[in-house]
């Protein structure tokens, strides 16, 4: 007979969130939806899907450049997304948020405009080997441009940072440090904070990819004093396509447009164009209005509940399916690191990771499976994939028991 865990207590606020998401109540393959795909992408609170559709019902506009009634309302609608960001981060003030498609873009938009006119060949990135492919692809791009060089800090066995070799990687020749905050693959919670101190010492900017720490704990840019700092609406129960950029303000001085086109520019004429100050510089054309609105009501969202609340309740349940799936016959994790938040990888002798995907959608979890966009990762480990569980503020042990089970019946019939 296998110990169970004792399954955290839910707390009160947190009863009543699974009712405030409709996408719950329905069912998969004749059973209740059991989410556990959160890394991928949250689901959306009735209230951002409400937000949504009253701009869309009632103030539909562009915004920015109309004298009109709707257009000033969407503006004000739009700017106050940017403005709550701010507040949500820390940040000094709402001109160091900038507006982004979500994490690639943001990652995309440094490495372009910050990191492009500072590197030439030889010059080093640093980055991690437990990075998602969006930390990876465009420091590739940039060392293939410029013939800079991109360095790999390597990871223990147990997936946790070698984080002294990160550090020791450091050199005269480092442009910039980037790391993600926690591993979307692995659940690996970095120590960003010594790693932001130690590049300070070396005067080398910071990157922090907190796509998929935003969500589960409190950030405040200020104390942790990073350069920039990255991050997804859609994994933080607000819509897809928007997301943000936070950059320190003099780097966001420092730096050339990303795009060029309307609402980025002070003045144009065909001698020449000069730009807007930061943040809108860096956002050209008409921007995503409507998910502007919806990031407003996802953080009005999570601070109607508490970060504080969220995080000590997600890190007991995370430890509890950890302790669980561990103690499932044929199971084994992925990476067991010492600080874990949001998501658990697992392979099973019995079935190949998509397998296991596919069985548990017939018994109505989501869960994700393959490489996660961590090829290099995946190799580290000698695999090609994992099945991947991750939770969001409304999943409780009940989910997690599920799964377990569900994981004991694929044994029994393929083990
Ligand atoms: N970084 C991490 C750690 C992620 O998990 C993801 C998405 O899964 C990204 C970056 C890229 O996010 P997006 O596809 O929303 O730009």
């Amino acid at each position: 007979m296998i110990d169970r865990p004792t399954p955290p207590p839910i707390p009160e606020a947190l009863k009543r969130a699974r009712e405030d998401f409709p996408i719950l109540k329905r069912e998969v393959s004749g059973k209740p939806l059991i989410y556990l795909d959160n890394a991928a992408s949250t689901q959306k609170p009735q209230s951002v899907i409400d937000a949504i559709t009253q701009y869309y019902a009632y103030e539909n506009s562009n915004i920015h450049r109309g004298v009109h009634l709707l257009s000033t309302e969407a503006t004000a609608a739009y700017e106050n997304a940017r403005t709550k960001l701010a507040a949500y981060l820390n940040a000094n003030d709402e001109s160091e948020i900038v507006f982004t498609r979500g994490a690639t873009e943001s990652i995309n938009l440094v490495a372009h405009s910050f990191l492009a006119p500072l590197v030439s060949a030889g010059d080093e990135i640093l980055i991690s080997h437990m990075e998602h492919h969006a930390n990876i692809v465009p420091w590739q791009l940039l060392c293939e441009r410029t013939g800079a060089v991109l360095k790999v800090a390597p990871i223990f066995d147990n997936g946790d940072l070698d984080t002294d070799s990160y550090i020791s990687l450091m050199g005269p020749r480092t442009k910039l440090a980037a790391i993600v905050h926690v591993s979307n693959s692995i659940g690996t919670v970095n120590p960003i904070e010594r790693i932001i101190e130690a590049a300070k010492d070396r005067s080398i900017p910071t990157l922090i990819d907190s796509a998929q720490s935003i969500q589960h704990m409190k950030l405040d840019v200020q104390v942790l004093d990073c350069d920039f700092l990255v991050f997804s609406g859609h994994k933080m129960f607000m819509p897809t396509g928007i997301g943000g950029l936070y950059g320190k303000r003099a780097k966001l001085d420092s730096m050339r447009p990303y795009q060029g086109g309307g609402d980025m520019i002070a003045h144009v004429s065909f001698d020449g164009t000069t730009f807007k100050a930061p943040p809108y510089r860096f956002e050209a054309g008409t921007p995503h209005i409507a998910g502007g609105i919806g990031i407003a009501a996802g953080i009005d969202y999570i601070e109607s509940i508490g970060r504080d609340l969220i995080h000590d309740y997600e890190t007991q349940l995370i430890d509890y399916a950890a302790n669980r799936l561990k103690s499932t016959a044929g199971v084994r994790l992925i990476g067991e690191p010492s600080n874990r938040a949001g998501a658990i990888s697992f392979v099973m002798n019995a079935a190949h990771a998509h397998d296991i995907g596919t069985i548990l959608d017939t018994e109505g979890i989501a869960v994700r499976s393959g490489h996660h966009c961590c090829e290099p990762l995946m190799k580290r480990f000698g695999i090609s994939a994992t099945a991947r569980a991750s939770i969001a503020l409304y999943n409780n042990h009940e989910d997690i028991d599920a799964l377990v089970e569900s994981l004991g019946k694929v044994h029994q019939l393929f083990g």
